[in-house]
């Protein structure tokens, strides 16, 4: 739609007078790292992030989210969604948000999930840090982040805000915007076209290839034990990943054993029980009983199993995965890389 420029000393104030008409969530700083909550004050915002511990689908998709609450045969839906805008995504969580708005939104659409996405106003951001494990300029290049309402770059003395919604558009009411000159909205595009130079990993196959090479090697069991010999199975990766979407439903009865609280909690396919399912008798059967078998379901699943549905792979390079797995084993491009030589 639109782009403006905003001075550096003018950022503060427009977060300030956002905060006062809404909800407002956005990267702030915990002890060395940095996480997706709500500002309680602009100072809060750190934009200078590099990448956040859980990825802000928490915010349209909490790791533990009521459903209905039930008594007797009366269900009550807990949807209840409020305006509030999410402010400084970078482009690789935009993607992220992408798949799942559109996992969710296919065939049955989840209203849990999109209501509060439909409430949400997202803000991008420019990278001006860039996380230790990240490869998202050499991942799903042919999938451009699309759900943002606008966006903000840091340039030299201040930041170009362009908007791309009526959403988006508007929260210029809020800041002191000026209309951003041609120079300005170049330099905001070689900053945004640059930093993906930065990028400490870097994926040398294109998604297709790399599809074909892991589905055809998806009967090497020797390779899937060898990359997933050291896995604790603590789900970690499935945890921190921007594009995992699977959770567990559970009804939490109370006392009177007539009304409780049914929830969904996020799962993960590298859990031992994921893939438990009951026989009846108290028999069980597991399908992926082993370790590398659900290991191998993930890597399949991140840069195979989804492609034709979402339009590429379902990793958007964020790194996370990589950065916080115990055993170091989950690093796509370490596994990419293997499968490639394999
Ligand atoms: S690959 Fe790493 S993070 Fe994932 S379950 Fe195994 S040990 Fe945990
Ligand atoms: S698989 Fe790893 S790098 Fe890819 S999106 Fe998920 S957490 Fe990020």
């Amino acid at each position: 739609m639109n782009a403006y420029f905003l001075k550096e000393n003018d950022l503060g104030p427009f977060v300030g007078r956002l905060l006062a008409v809404t909800k407002l969530i956005g990267p702030v700083a915990k002890k060395t790292k940095f996480v997706f909550a709500e500002l309680h004050a602009a100072s809060d915002l750190r934009l200078d992030y590099d990448c956040t511990i859980l990825p802000p689908k928490k915010v349209f998709f909490p790791p533990q989210q009521p459903l209905i609450t039930f008594s007797g045969t009366k269900a009550t839906s807990c949807i209840a969604p409020v305006d509030q805008v999410l402010f400084g995504v970078h482009p690789y969580d935009i993607k992220g948000i992408d798949i799942l708005d559109n996992l969710f939104r296919a065939g049955n659409p989840d209203q849990n999930y999109l209501a509060n996405r439909d409430h949400t106003t997202i803000v991008g951001s420019s990278i001006q840090r860039v996380a230790p494990r990240a490869f998202w300029a050499s991942v799903g290049t042919e999938m451009t982040p699309q759900g943002h309402d606008a966006f903000i770059t840091r340039i030299a003395g201040g930041y170009v805000f362009e908007t791309r919604t009526n959403k988006g558009e508007a929260l210029v009411q809020h800041g002191q915007f000026v209309e951003a000159t041609a120079g300005q909205r170049d330099a905001a595009s070689t900053e945004n076209e640059g930093v993906g130079r930065e990028c400490p990993e870097k994926l040398t196959h294109s998604s297709a290839e790399i599809a074909t090479k892991v589905r055809a090697a998806f009967g090497n069991e020797e390779l899937w034990k060898k990359l997933a010999a050291d896995c604790l199975s603590c789900g970690t990766c499935n945890i921190v990943c921007p594009t995992c979407y699977c959770f567990d439903v559970q009804d939490t009865w109370n006392l009177d054993q007539v009304s409780g609280v049914r929830s969904r909690t996020w799962d993960g396919c590298l859990l031992p029980g994921f893939a438990e399912v009951s026989l009846g008798g108290g028999q069980t059967e597991n399908f992926r009983e082993h370790p590398y078998e659900r290991y191998r379901h993930r890597v399949m699943r991140k840069t195979t199993y989804l492609n034709e549905k979402i339009g590429g792979p379902a990793c958007v390079g964020c790194g996370r995965c990589g950065l916080s797995c115990l055993a170091d084993i989950a690093d796509p491009v370490h596994i990419v890389d293997t499968i490639m030589e394999a």
